[in-house]
């Protein structure tokens, strides 16, 4: 399964943009990377959902990040990912996409035929007993009885990504397109011993995987920061990372397989667990981060004070009045404490400095209030309904807004992850 095609670098960043209005700005921001060093790969990525919420469609994301491309010279690849598709929704990104991320978290625990459960174990001796890892003083130890359960598990869902990916291969012919599995949105974490099945069923599958994006343990809800163990999770980081170089070899996949870290943005807390682990095994990540450039639009339309502040504040007024509807398709990734949000009213008088000091990131900081970050990260449906209104908006900000997208995305993300720099 050696790559004869696209190659997804070492190192590349998943940026989402809702309104298709920041893809240069985003750009910037790689290449300031460049600029510092290392080259770090744009893909811009949009979620089914996302374009169901905004009734926008894939082709929009592929003409963003062309311009975008063209505008700043930018000589390196990048890609447009097809987020969290499955075989019902992956038709419209056929065109315009060259990197899917095949979701089939859904079909976890699907119990699959018995005798696939046999054929898989028996073809798979060398996983039993004792595994010695390179790069790690741990072992995994599996058992025959381990091994059926991880195929009970897993085999029907990776049968499914399978389908999904001949899908996609049938339309754009087969290394013309990043395969990436997806399996974060579940409710239990995938342990590393896991992985290693999961990577041998998706071989045996004959998929050319380049990402995998596991459910690591602790908590990843959207826009804020990470809710766990920090030493576990690097643990586990760095065990998954040795888990796919020993199944690359073992199993004949692409050699540039990296894990695929679902943020949902902002987990500043494990970044420098996943540089080091990265740099001291020599592993390429993938980051993808959520649609968090959005927020930095309203940061910059508040920071601009005038028509842009006073919108900002409709957009919470409107979030605030319609947040259950809001937040149920999120319900497992974000968890707001209503008691934390101001009310309307209470916006109503902020100046842009309350405004913005409230909805930027910015760890420890005395006046960020996460409820209301998370409430307006899954309120992007109230710009949407707002149309050109809102558009019209951004276009006449868009220096401060962009100045906000570049800093967010290459400070708090690029540089801590890929530089191991906290600017
Ligand atoms: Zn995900």
């Amino acid at each position: 399964m050696e790559n004869r095609g696209l190659m997804l670098n070492k190192y590349s960043v998943g940026t989402g943009d809702r309104f298709a209005h920041q893809a240069k700005a985003q750009l910037q921001a790689c290449i300031k990377a460049l600029q510092s060093g290392i080259e770090v790969v744009p893909v811009w990525n949009k979620s089914n959902r996302e374009h169901m919420i905004i009734g926008s469609e894939p082709s929009s994301v592929r003409q963003a990040a062309d311009a975008a491309v063209k505008a700043l010279a930018w000589k390196l690849p990048y890609f447009c990912d097809a987020d969290h598709i499955t075989l019902a929704t992956v038709d419209r990104f056929l065109e315009p996409c060259d990197f899917f991320t095949i979701d089939v978290a859904d079909f976890i625990g699907q119990p699959p035929q018995s005798a696939d459960i046999d054929r898989f174990v028996k073809r798979h001796p060398e996983l039993l007993g004792s595994i010695q890892l390179a790069g790690v003083d741990e072992a995994f130890d599996i058992t025959a009885e381990d091994l059926r359960q991880a195929a009970q598990k897993f085999l029907a869902a990776v049968k499914k990504a399978g389908e999904v990916y001949r899908r996609v291969e049938s339309a754009k012919g087969a290394g013309n397109f990043i395969p990436e599995v997806s399996m974060d949105e579940t409710d239990r974490a995938q342990t590393p011993v896991e992985l290693l099945i999961i990577l041998a069923a998706i071989a045996d599958e004959g998929i050319p995987v380049q990402t995998i994006a596991p459910k690591f343990s602790g908590r990843f809800n959207k826009g804020v920061d990470y809710v766990g163990d920090v030493a576990q999770f690097e643990r586990e980081f760095a065990l998954d990372i040795a888990a796919i170089s020993y199944a690359v070899r073992q199993f004949g996949l692409p050699r540039n397989l990296k894990l695929s870290v679902h943020s949902g943005s902002d987990k500043f807390s494990i970044y420098p667990a996943i540089h080091a682990a990265a740099m001291r095994l020599n592993a390429g990540v993938h980051l993808k981060t959520a649609g968090t450039t959005w927020l930095e639009e309203l940061i910059g339309l508040a920071e601009a004070g005038g028509d842009g502040l006073a919108l900002a504040k409709e957009i919470y007024a409107e979030a605030f009045a319609h947040r259950e509807e809001l937040c149920a398709p999120y319900a497992t990734v974000i968890d707001i404490d209503p008691a934390k949000l101001p009310s309307p009213d209470q916006v109503r008088g902020w100046s842009s400095e309350q405004y913005t000091s409230a909805l930027r990131h910015v760890p420890g900081a005395a006046a960020y209030n996460s409820s209301l970050r998370q409430l307006l990260h899954v309120g992007f449906k109230v710009a949407a309904k707002m149309g050109r209104r809102y558009l019209d908006l951004l276009e006449a900000n868009e220096a401060v807004i962009a100045k906000n997208v570049t800093e967010n995305l290459y400070n708090r993300h690029i540089a801590p992850v890929f530089l191991g720099r906290n600017t």
